[in-house]
């Protein structure tokens, strides 16, 4: 584990965490509780780190949440709990509850419009099998392609964004790819929503690996706990550093200890 922040006190957040009514803990899924896969479809989260946040489900001593780009349907497909967590997708648009209800954000038509255009203009430049469409968004996803490659679809997905003038949806980067995104949706506003529905003296974690993940970890600010789960160090808002899949075993477990 790597200390990032100095002023963090890990045994005060543990002896807070132990004290506390409210816990809440939030986890991202691909690179945080699931390793990366060349085949997305097949990227099945760590089989300890999972069983853990299986009995800190049935424990039922805190609140879980999983936080993804991902859509929820597509993250169903990968995690088997029982209990379900609550899950919120397409880093936050689409929420699902732990008894199934499900809930959206609203978004305008002009929005819908310009993810659309986007679709369009990405299918025209030839990039349609690099593409996951979402309820609400695109990923272009360049994972194992040739530098060369690369270079050329992020040049394509810049000039189709510069001719699309909508400052409401941007395209914004994450490990492995861009994004065609609705601005005010991200797991910081996701965070925002989350903690306003928090008790007072609440404990919340938040565990990403992705510069998606920095929107959360700038938005929690001092409160609670923010940890980069990844194998190497980089420019971060995170507190703490766990190398995947031991040390995040390690944090999930004694998580799990200390709420009981
Ligand atoms: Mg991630």
């Amino acid at each position: 584990m790597e200390i990032l922040n100095k002023k963090k006190d890990l045994k005060q957040f543990f002896s807070l965490l132990t004290k506390a009514d409210d816990r809440i803990l939030m986890l991202d899924y691909d690179g945080t509780l699931a390793p990366f896969n060349p085949d997305r479809n097949k990227a099945y989260p760590y089989s300890k780190a999972a069983g853990i946040v299986n009995r800190i489900l049935l424990d039922n001593r805190c609140r879980v949440i999983i936080i993804s780009g991902r859509t929820i349907d597509d993250l169903l497909k990968l995690i088997k709990f029982e209990p379900m967590p609550e899950i919120w997708g397409c880093h936050g648009y689409e929420k699902q509850l732990p008894d199934g209800s499900r809930f959206t954000e609203t978004v305008s038509d002009v929005n819908k419009d310009t993810i659309r255009c986007y679709e369009e203009a990405l299918r025209f430049a030839g990039l349609d099998k690099y593409c996951e469409k979402k309820s609400l968004g695109i990923a272009v996803h360049w994972r194992g392609c040739s530098m060369d490659m690369i270079n050329q679809i992020k040049t394509q997905v810049n000039q189709i964004a510069s001719k699309i003038k909508n400052h409401s949806v941007h395209v914004s980067d994450f490990d492995g790819g861009k994004e065609i995104r609705i601005k005010d949706i991200d797991k910081g506003s996701a965070v925002n929503k989350i903690m306003s529905t928090a008790t007072v003296g609440s404990v919340p974690a938040y565990l990403g690996d992705d510069l998606t993940d920095e929107d959360a970890f700038r938005q929690m600010g001092d409160i609670g706990l923010k940890v980069l789960v990844r194998d190497k160090p980089r420019l971060t808002l995170a507190d703490i550093r766990l190398v995947p899949p031991d040390e995040l075993v390690w944090f999930l477990g004694k998580w799990r200890e200390l709420c009981l």
